[in-house]
């Protein structure tokens, strides 16, 4: 922070000095070269012949074919007639100014007249013939496209990097390092204490902070500090969060930046940014260089390198490798990368010496959601009603900062309905409004869409409702929330290893609600793109990722060391590939004929249901129950999804 606001001090570079110095020279231009010429006198032609007939006339010169100087002879001079012919011809006389100017228009014509006015008053007027240059005015025309080319190359400069933020708002400050540093006295003190669960990564970090504390104490012994860490996890585990914390408990200068910050449209920019970093760094010793989304930069090499973009991140790589080999041990500068990709990253980046510590940040668990929540609802005015074990019961697969968020959200629920202090359903419904987008209570719906939505939430509910592996149920609702007319609430179970019988209960559970539009109405409709695309996504990995097919085979064409984007080629013949489409079909439509089924079985109930939905709007599973009778494979549960 300090940094940008010292280079926004110094004088800015900018195009109206170039404008200004272009007219600066135009004008002393015009001073130095209109010297001579511009104190005689302008005169025509016709008076010349009659000055050179008289015999005034000592010698002309033609200019550049266009113009003549006249040079009077000694005598003329001082004649009452030639007074004001230059200006200082009485002050230099014998000087090199001429007394009189004049354009004559055709040469020839001049020659032919001059030499008949020396034949018949028998003069000989002496005539030179000078090419002058004008030597800067030149210059300054040869130059003026490039001058012009720069003008708008800088202006172009000027506005790339103003509009990329920070501290580029100078062309020679392109290649530093845009990390924001936060030091012993920088305002953001973040210690472990507001780091909520995610102890056995803090375990490890804080040994990060004992190697810059006393490093001599694990050097004595000969062993070698690290040189980098990668924290992975989810985007929002609290990956940044514990790099800061870091920093404060080893108090040591932190320098904060995103992978993306390197990369800029000119080539060498990047890599000149990595070694300004580390230079800074190196400076500040001991200290930290945190960068996150490193995938930005770190991603693998050499794959997919269709077009010439790719080099520049290469090029950063590169040196980012270089920069860790390069500095010793003893330098004592740590670099923290965070990533939620590292399948992606370049292996290089992990060999041991680089980044060889990796720290995994996992979505927290209930027991650690409550820390975070203990850690979020400090701040906050809340009620009594508030219990922090059923909020992070009711927030399984949330993560720190989706914690973080609801929690705000609650307060700002709150002061909208005007209380005073933040309530238990303003929490919920926080909890909802993430999970599901913001309610559109006046969407406008017509009653047959409506009928349809309850009619296909139903079908999700029922079905679910008699599956043995399917998700259990928290609520149903037909209140349009984000882009979904309705959603299904579930607390899935948090599986570890699932099994082929628990995959297509999940789906058909998700087919459910096409299924009972189709029972009921004996139509079918669009609403059932998301249900359809987890469905057939699902059915997929099974046949081609995860072995779960017969015919096909317990073989996977899943590749972990290739996150292979761009590839064109299969890795399976075209009889396979015809193959894996034929049991992907048939795998969903099984499950879509044992949904109908369901369905036709239970028909009764699902119309109360739908009946139930488009009366209260929202049901939870205490109304299903009224219906259906208590479910008899309910078990504890964990985290929530959402199915339309
Ligand atoms: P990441 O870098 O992993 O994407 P961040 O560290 O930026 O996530 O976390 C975003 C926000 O979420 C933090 O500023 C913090 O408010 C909250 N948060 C995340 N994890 C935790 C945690 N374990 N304890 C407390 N707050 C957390
Ligand atoms: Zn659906």
């Amino acid at each position: 922070m300090k940094n940008q606001k010292k280079q926004q001090k110094r004088p800015q570079f900018n195009q109206y000095w170039i404008f200004g110095s272009i007219v600066l020279v135009f004008l002393l231009l015009n001073i130095f070269s209109g010297a001579g010429s511009q104190t005689s006198l302008t005169t025509t032609p016709s008076k010349f012949f009659e000055f050179a007939s008289n015999g005034d006339v000592e010698r002309i010169e033609i200019i550049n074919k266009r113009e003549v100087f006249v040079y009077l002879t000694r005598e003329a001079r001082i004649k009452d007639e030639h007074k004001n012919s230059s200006k200082n011809s009485l002050l230099s006389i014998g000087s090199k100014n001429p007394n009189y100017r004049f354009e004559f228009g055709d040469l020839q014509n001049f020659e032919n007249r001059l030499s008949l006015v020396n034949d018949n008053f028998n003069q000989n007027i002496e005539v030179n013939y000078i090419t002058q240059q004008n030597i800067w005015g030149d210059i300054i025309i040869s130059m003026l496209p490039f001058i012009v080319i720069i003008a708008i190359w800088i202006f172009i400069m000027r506005r790339m990097s103003a509009g990329g933020g920070g501290a580029g708002g100078q062309i020679f400050s392109i290649g530093k390092s845009k990390a924001k540093l936060f030091d012993a006295n920088s305002q953001v003190k973040i210690t472990f204490k507001d780091v909520a669960g995610l102890e056995g990564a803090k375990e490890e970090v804080q040994e990060i902070v004992d190697f810059l504390k006393n490093p001599k104490k694990y050097t004595a012994l000969g062993g070698k500090i690290p040189k980098g860490a990668l924290l992975v996890g989810a985007p929002g585990t609290g990956k940044t969060l514990l790099a800061k914390a870091v920093a404060g408990e080893a108090k040591v200068p932190f320098f904060s930046l995103s992978g993306s910050d390197f990369v800029e449209m000119f080539v060498g920019v990047g890599a000149s940014r990595v070694r300004d970093l580390f230079k800074q760094a190196k400076e500040k010793s001991p200290s930290i260089i945190f960068i996150d989304e490193i995938d930005a930069i770190g991603r693998a090499r050499g794959k997919s390198n269709f077009t010439g973009s790719n080099d520049e991140r290469e090029n950063t790589l590169n040196q980012l490798l270089t920069e860790m080999d390069g500095f010793g041990t003893n330098t004592n500068v740590i670099v923290i990368a965070a990533t939620n990709r590292a399948d992606v990253l370049d292996k290089a980046l992990m060999r041991a010496g680089r980044f060889d510590r990796q720290i995994y940040v996992d979505l927290p668990d209930v027991r650690e959601r409550k820390k975070i929540f203990e850690v979020h609802l400090r701040p906050l005015k809340k009620s009594s009603s508030v219990d922090v074990d059923f909020l992070s019961k009711q927030t399984p697969g949330f993560s720190g900062a989706d914690i973080a968020n609801v929690c705000n959200e609650a307060a700002l629920i709150a002061a909208r309905k005007n209380k005073k202090s933040v309530g238990k359903q303003d929490f919920l419904d926080a909890v909802d409004r993430i999970v599901g987008g913001l309610e559109k209570k006046n969407k406008i719906i017509t009653e047959d869409e409506k009928k349809a939505v309850a009619f296909h939430e139903a079908g999700h509910a029922t079905v679910s409702w008699m599956l043995e592996h399917a998700a259990p149920l928290v609520k149903v609702t037909i209140v349009p929330r984000g882009r979904s007319l309705g959603a299904a609430w579930y607390l899935p179970e948090e599986r570890l290893i699932v099994r082929p019988e628990q995959m297509l209960d999940e789906m058909c559970a998700a087919l459910g609600g096409r299924a009972a539009e189709k029972v009921i109405f004996n139509k079918i409709s669009t609403g059932a793109l998301s249900d359809l695309e987890k469905v057939t996504k699902q059915a997929r990995a099974m046949v081609t990722v995860y072995g779960l097919n017969d015919k096909v085979g317990n073989l996977t064409y899943y590749d972990s060391s290739n996150g292979n984007e761009y590839g064109f080629t299969k890795p399976y013949s075209e009889q396979t590939a015809e193959t894996i489409d034929k049991e992907i079909s048939a795998i969903i439509e099984k499950q879509y004929q044992r949904a109908i089924s369901i369905l036709r079985k239970n028909k009764k109930k699902l119309v109360q249901l739908a009946e139930v939905l488009l009366t209260k709007e929202v049901i939870f599973k205490d109304n299903l129950e009224e219906i259906f009778g208590k479910r008899p494979f309910d078990k504890d549960n964990k985290k929530v999804n959402k199915a339309k």
